[in-house]
């Protein structure tokens, strides 16, 4: 069996709008190779802070990262943290936020742009400091990795979906379009990585309002959808919590690690 895992952060993708627009995720939920679990995120409802609580479990009021201009390092355990130090390889191919949060910070985009360095906690990444930075290209970035470095931790964060959102709000065609074209381009490569046997795992860190923005506790704000794939989930109806995404995650790389996990989502 394959323990290597891909989690694909659709930013700001609200949950109802990936039951609508997402037709290859769903037509892979409905032939029982996927399953979609809604999940409330965590408060605020913002990027940077809901990074580190995918990647580390804890929810902003505990992490300090309580808003986007906050630019240090975590002060956390993360998946990437736990996994090199036990030796796994890991990448990203993601917004500059991420290499602040677990590699270096400040961002320098001349120095940190394309990181290959095995002493980091990302420790191949391929990061970006542009919201229209195209999702095609991203989705490049990250398969030039997965092919080239064999990471057995990849993180994958394209941000049209949330850019789009800010420019058009929740319920615009530029809004909904942008997910289907995200979906379409998963399914170029989610077959190739299903085949490959790797557990993946496609979510939000939060949804999108009509104001063009997001924060705070609407539906729509704190809706995100989690598609789980892959011989290690369980399939069946269960609660999961945003902040058991990343406990699960290091279950399915085999770490050592005192992270929440929704046991429900593992057989
Ligand atoms: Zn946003």
């Amino acid at each position: 069996m394959n323990n290597k895992v891909i989690l694909v952060v659709l930013d700001g993708l609200n949950l109802s709008v990936a039951q609508q627009c997402l037709g290859y995720l769903n037509s892979l939920t409905t032939s029982q190779q996927a399953m979609l679990y809604p999940i409330t995120c965590e408060l605020p409802s913002l990027s940077r802070p809901l990074y580190e609580c995918l990647l580390t479990g804890i929810r902003p009021v505990e992490s300090g990262i309580v808003h986007n201009h906050i630019h240090r390092r975590s002060h956390h355990e993360s998946v990437f943290s736990l996994a090199t130090q036990q030796g796994k390889t890991t990448a990203a191919a993601a917004y500059h936020w991420f290499s602040e949060l677990y590699n270096r910070s400040p961002y320098n985009p001349v120095e940190d742009r394309v990181t290959d360095d095995p002493a980091l906690n990302i420790q191949h990444g391929r990061f970006y400091h542009w919201d229209h930075y195209p999702d095609e290209a991203l989705f490049l970035d990250a398969e030039y990795l997965r092919r080239h470095y064999d990471p057995d931790f990849l993180l994958i964060h394209p941000m049209n979906i949330d850019d789009a959102g800010h420019q058009a709000g929740l319920d615009s065609a530029h809004y909904r379009n942008m997910a289907r074209k995200a979906d379409m381009i998963l399914s170029d490569f989610l077959p190739h990585w299903i085949e490959a046997g790797y557990h993946i795992l496609i979510t939000s860190d939060h949804g999108m309002n009509n104001d063009c923005s997001h924060g705070g506790t609407l539906t729509e704000e704190r809706a995100v959808p989690l598609f789980v794939i892959g011989e290690r989930f369980s399939h069946q109806p269960t609660h999961i919590a945003q902040t058991d995404i990343c406990g699960v995650v290091c279950e399915l790389l085999g770490l050592v690690h005192n992270k929440p996990i929704a046991r429900g989502l593992l057989q």
